[in-house]
């Protein structure tokens, strides 16, 4: 039994008319470009699903699945698909075959989806190289794990007042050849951890993927930048009982914003998808509803290639990459790439250094301050390694579970032109805390896309999408080890409330914008077409039967005024520890409401301020 088998043998049960043309092409990419590249973790797991799918016919036909006919393969599909179930054995498989086949010229054609056509005409600077060869010397007076929205603002804050920085990523530095030629998939590949195929373990099981690259998430992330509500201020000291000074949140967010030139997106770039919900919102009376403003830069050189989830072949959104990092190095910060961080070593209440995996062999490197950037599904899991005990290291997990509400429109929208998510409405964030995103990744990509079912897929044009953001009551754990899963999480009944809400606001809108048919994000896929339809779903199905992704995992090393409450005090210091600092999505002391990375950057701007203090500079 081969995987690439079991694919092509669901392929012509989901997709009615794939030629074997296109059969080919499907195995051929499988066994060129994607196998070879999949993390064995990853591989290990798909060869576990189509284990599954091809056993699960036995015990009523005798036959396994890919030796059924193409026929019988469709019925046994619906047969078992008893509250989703074929969607959680055959998600995966699924994906790369959907993915692959919209990378297929003659599909991609099909719709008129013209990537090569666009991202030839991009013509960049040669951009100088961040990261160095060889190994760290000496000792220096911070080491920083991590290079994402937390670890690259704390290198330019303290290289820009001369101290001697190091900083560790285990991910690659994307080449620019790569971002304009490769597709947008083989990049998710490369830059997100475990290939993007990282989920959370419970009820239901949630898609949770992250970067592994320089620049860290942001690199790969939507680039939708919110500054918090006020009210979140009152969340946190809720949770944690820790107080932020908002005068100086407010100066960390000013400094960041000049950085990123964080500007609201302008007409031209707003796309078709964006201009669905402008008009669904205006149909509806909508109150809050606008651009979203993004790290354009000045000036912009976003061309609205919409790719902006899997690396930006334009330099168009302002990251890490090319703000703080690249200023940082400038100034005489020492980026390693491919370097893993096996731990921090501590000794007696101190931070000497870090334990690196570096060019084949195992370094040791010391330092004066250490701070651990490495996101808030790594940041605690190297702290406990590490040897830190603290009872609130890895609870408190938040993660802003997504869905997406797609809709087949009576007029083409080419949604994937743009950029990728540009529109927002916020009339439900008050009352609820959900905000709605018009979201739209490149075709046949994106957990956030929700249900295209697989007949629709060449109407792709026609197809606009809204994505229900939920900043969430329920917590989650991460775990110092997992067999399955990043992290545990279960959606609490208050949040499936949200998420219900946010579903059928979303439908309204697409509604009133001319949906012919409403796809909600639902693991038995059902299209509806009037609110009532909508109403009648949402109230049937069951909370392990929405398909739900999330992007925004925070709080699991949170900010507070004890040890008892939380892992690092307002300082960003770790308790118990002189030397050890964090400074990333795990610090927030809870939900951000809003999209976090700004948040995250301005908190860590201030964690940095007080380092240099601590430092003397
Ligand atoms: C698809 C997607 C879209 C998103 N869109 C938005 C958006 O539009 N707006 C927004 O505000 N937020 C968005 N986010 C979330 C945002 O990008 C993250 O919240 C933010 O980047 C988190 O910052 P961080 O510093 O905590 O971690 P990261 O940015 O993830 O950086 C951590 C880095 O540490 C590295 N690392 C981990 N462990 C080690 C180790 N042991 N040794 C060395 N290196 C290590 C990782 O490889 C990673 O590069 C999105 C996220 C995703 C996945
Ligand atoms: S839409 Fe996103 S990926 Fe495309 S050019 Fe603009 S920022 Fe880059």
């Amino acid at each position: 039994m081969s995987l690439v088998r079991t694919i092509k043998s669901l392929a012509e049960a989901q997709l009615k008319s794939i030629s074997a043309e296109d059969l080919n092409y499907l195995e051929s990419t499988l066994k060129r470009e994607v196998l070879p590249n999949l993390d064995p973790k990853v591989k290990r797991l798909l060869n576990l699903l189509s284990l599954a799918l091809e056993l699960s016919p036995i015990p009523s036909t005798l036959r396994l699945f890919s030796t059924l006919s193409i026929e019988r393969r469709r019925k046994w599909l619906e047969t078992i698909n008893v509250e989703g179930t074929t969607y959680d054995i055959t998600i995966l498989l699924d994906t790369l075959l959907m993915v692959i086949h919209m990378m297929n010229p003659r599909v991609s054609s099909r719709i008129n989806y013209k990537r090569e056509e666009v991202v030839s005409k991009i013509q960049l600077e040669p951009r100088t190289v961040l990261s160095r060869s060889g190994k760290p010397q000496g000792v220096y007076d911070v080491v920083i794990v991590g290079s994402g929205a937390g670890g690259a603002v704390v290198a330019w804050e303290l290289v820009r007042r001369e101290f001697k920085v190091a900083l560790f990523e285990v991910g690659p530095e994307p080449t620019q050849d790569e971002l304009i030629k490769l597709h947008p998939f083989l990049r998710a590949f490369k830059y997100y951890w475990d290939n993007g195929f990282t989920f959370t373990w419970g009820k239901p099981i949630i898609d949770l993927p992250f970067g592994r690259v320089l620049g860290g998430t942001v690199t790969v992330n939507s680039g939708t930048m919110f500054r918090m509500p006020d009210e979140a201020l009152g969340l946190w000291y809720k949770a944690s009982g820790i107080t932020i000074d908002s005068g100086a949140l407010n100066s960390a967010y000013e400094t960041v914003e000049r950085m990123l030139g964080v500007k609201q997106v302008p007409e031209n770039l707003l796309g078709g998808n964006a201009m669905v919900m402008r008009k669904g919102a205006e149909a509806l009376g909508l109150k809050l509803h606008g651009p979203v403003r993004r790290p354009l830069g000045d000036p912009i050189k976003c061309r609205g290639v919409g790719e902006c989830a899997f690396g930006c072949p334009s330099n168009g959104k302002v990251d890490m990459r090319l703000s703080f990092l690249k200023e940082a190095v400038n100034k005489g910060l020492e980026v390693y790439t491919h370097a893993f961080v096996r731990r921090v070593l501590l000794s007696d209440g101190k931070a000497l250094g870090v334990e690196v995996e570096l060019g084949g062999t195992v370094v040791r490197v010391e330092s004066k301050v250490v701070v651990v950037s490495a996101g808030a599904l790594n940041t605690p899991r190297l702290l406990l390694t590490s040897g830190v005990k603290n009872r609130n290291l890895g609870a408190h997990l938040h993660i802003h579970p997504g869905l997406g509400v797609t809709a087949i429109m009576d007029q083409k929208v080419y949604g994937w032109i743009g950029t990728m998510q540009s529109y927002y409405v916020a009339d439900l964030l008050k009352d609820f805390r959900v905000l709605l995103l018009a979201t739209l990744p490149p075709p046949g990509i994106g957990f956030s896309t929700g249900s295209i079912p697989f007949d629709e897929i060449y109407d792709y044009p026609y197809i606009a999408a809204i994505g229900v953001q939920v900043s969430d009551d329920g917590t989650g754990i991460v775990p110092r080890r997992t067999i399955l899963g990043v992290a545990n999480y279960d959606l609490s009944s208050e949040d499936l409330e949200k998420i219900r809400r946010g579903i059928e606001l979303s439908a309204e809108i697409l509604l009133a914008a001319g949906a012919k048919r409403v796809y909600l994000p639902l693991k038995v896929v059902q299209g509806v077409n009037s609110i009532g339809e909508v109403k009648e779903a949402l109230s049937k199905a069951k909370p392990k039967m929405f398909k739900v992704s999330a992007y925004h995992p925070m709080s699991t090393a949170r900010m507070a005024k004890d040890p008892g409450t939380g892992v690092v005090d307002g300082d960003g210091r770790v308790f118990g520890y002189s030397n050890l600092y964090v400074a990333d999505a795990s610090v927030l002391p809870s939900t951000t409401i809003v999209n976090p990375q700004l948040t995250i950057n301005a908190l860590s701007l201030i964690i940095a301020q007080r380092i240099a203090k601590e430092l003397g500079g």
